[in-house]
């Protein structure tokens, strides 16, 4: 049960670059609110991962599209994952290869606006939601939007600890070069790149503790009465 009174349908959108700790927050706050925690990174994995089993290369955005209807149609998006066949393959689309594969079909224009109805579906009812436009193009009047980062060199130690904690064999410079390489093709393209809404507030989490982050949201979150302690 959630201590607080939440607003009907609030919608809380968290955007901020890989390793920002936005799918922990979002989390996080989730349950803090008991509101569905919808990640969109796991969609654009899920349509990479599906592109690539159907043997097509991921510079071919017509090819993609064709498929596209299917993809959508078998898979489901819940707060727990992402389901194929009825299959959950959340852990299968964790991969570093997968969030590579992930951020190249996200490139795409018409594979984004493809995917807006989607998002805005399951958003409707009120929800945490995180990615990288989810402030500026999917949910622009969401009421409540954070914008969250952390230095690269303190991302890429967040993934690293995290894949020594699975007992992964993980190389701190690789991954920092690979998340590099992740965050210009998500910040310098075209179409929805990686940008801090206007209206978002900016939360730099290098030195602070996850739950410190999530102290601040809530604070916000009071201060605009989109939430109230219950009694
Ligand atoms: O957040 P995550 O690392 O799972 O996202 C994987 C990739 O999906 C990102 O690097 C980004 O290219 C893409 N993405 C996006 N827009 C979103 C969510 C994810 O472009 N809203």
């Amino acid at each position: 049960m959630s201590r607080w009174l939440v607003t009907a349908g609030l919608q809380l959108a968290i955007d901020g670059p890989s390793g920002s700790g936005k799918g922990t927050i979002a989390k996080l706050m989730g349950e803090e609110l008991c509101l569905p925690v919808l990640d969109t990174g796991l969609l654009y994995r899920f349509i990479g991962w599906r592109a690539d089993e159907a043997g097509l290369t991921l510079d071919d955005e017509q090819a993609v599209l064709q498929i596209l209807p299917t993809m959508i149609s078998t898979m489901a998006w819940k707060a727990q994952g992402i389901f194929f066949e009825q299959k959950d393959c959340t852990s299968l689309l964790r991969s570093e290869s997968a969030g590579s594969r992930a951020s190249k079909v996200a490139a795409m224009p018409q594979v984004r606006e493809a995917l807006l109805d989607v998002q805005r579906e399951l958003a409707r009812l009120g929800c945490v939601m995180d990615g990288r436009d989810i402030g500026t193009v999917v949910l622009p009047e969401a009421q409540a939007k954070f914008y969250l980062t952390a230095s690269q060199r303190e991302r890429a130690r967040r993934r690293w600890s995290q894949l020594k904690e699975q007992g992964k064999n993980a190389d701190l410079e690789r991954i920092a070069a690979e998340l590099k390489d992740r965050d210009a093709r998500d910040m310098d393209r075209d179409c929805a790149p990686l940008e801090k809404a206007k209206d978002a507030v900016h939360v730099d989490s290098t030195i602070m503790r996850m739950d410190d982050v999530v102290e601040r949201i809530l604070n916000v979150l009071e201060r605009r009465k989109l939430i109230t302690k219950k009694l």
